[in-house]
């Protein structure tokens, strides 16, 4: 289970986020559904490790992540796919997908590689191409494809569909669903700003408006 309670996050003096407060239990999907602007980066950022809270709980199974580092969080089993993908332009796929296992010295990268390419197998042929000559999407599924690696207790995305096209979407969702199937207690959060292709993967949704969440109600069938 990962609970965020009352986050702060004060960036310039500006304060970003007030008490963002959510809770994903094990094996769930959760969306977090806010407009540009309203803060949903900055939490993902703020549990990965890369933003400094300046209060508040963050817990993973009731262990507190605050003090740690993003390498140790991602050491705990926490994958990240940043809004702007962050591939390394003349690395090739494999590479960019190998590069955190690597600078986190992951004994058994690579097969944890070729798990990840028995659920995305379009990446096996692309593995050679560097990140510069991928297409929009191609990049999407490698940046998933590299939280996969760490990802085994829970995976941040951060604007997954943005500017997607609709069979690239449903293969995203198809990805992320198969790869829960193998690793039962995956928590998952989806910070998007429409629900639509979120609602595919979840009915527990929160919503995020100048910093501060609110559960939304599930719709009633
Ligand atoms: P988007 O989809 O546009 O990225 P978001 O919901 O992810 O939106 P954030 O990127 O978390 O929103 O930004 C929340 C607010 O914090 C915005 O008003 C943004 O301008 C501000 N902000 C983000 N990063 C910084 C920073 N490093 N310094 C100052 N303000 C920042």
């Amino acid at each position: 289970m990962l609970e965020v309670g009352g986050l702060t996050v004060t960036l310039h003096g500006i304060t970003i986020l007030r008490s963002v407060t959510l809770t994903i239990e094990p094996g769930r999907i959760v969306g977090l559904i806010g407009r540009n602007g309203a803060g949903k980066t900055t939490t993902l950022r703020a549990i990965m490790g890369l933003t400094r809270a300046a209060s508040g709980r963050l817990a993973l199974e009731g262990e507190d992540l605050s003090g740690l580092p993003p390498h140790l969080r991602a050491r705990l089993g926490i994958g990240y796919v940043p809004e702007d993908r962050r591939l390394i332009s003349a690395l090739s796929a494999r590479e960019n997908i190998l590069v955190p296992a690597w600078a986190g010295g992951l004994a058994d990268a690579e097969a944890r590689l070729d798990g990840v390419y028995t659920l995305m197998p379009e990446l096996r042929e692309l593995a050679a191409r560097p990140a510069a000559l991928l297409s929009g999407g191609q990049q999407k599924l490698v940046a998933l494809a590299r939280s996969f690696m760490y990802g085994s207790r829970v995976l941040l995305l951060d604007e997954p569909f943005e500017g997607v096209a609709p069979p690239l979407a449903r293969r995203l969702v198809r990805a992320v669903r198969e790869f829960q199937e193998h690793r039962p207690g995956l928590s998952v959060l989806v910070a998007e700003s429409e629900v639509k292709w979120v609602r595919l993967l979840t009915d527990k949704i929160y919503s995020i408006e100048r910093g501060t969440t609110a559960e939304v109600p599930a719709p009633t069938p």
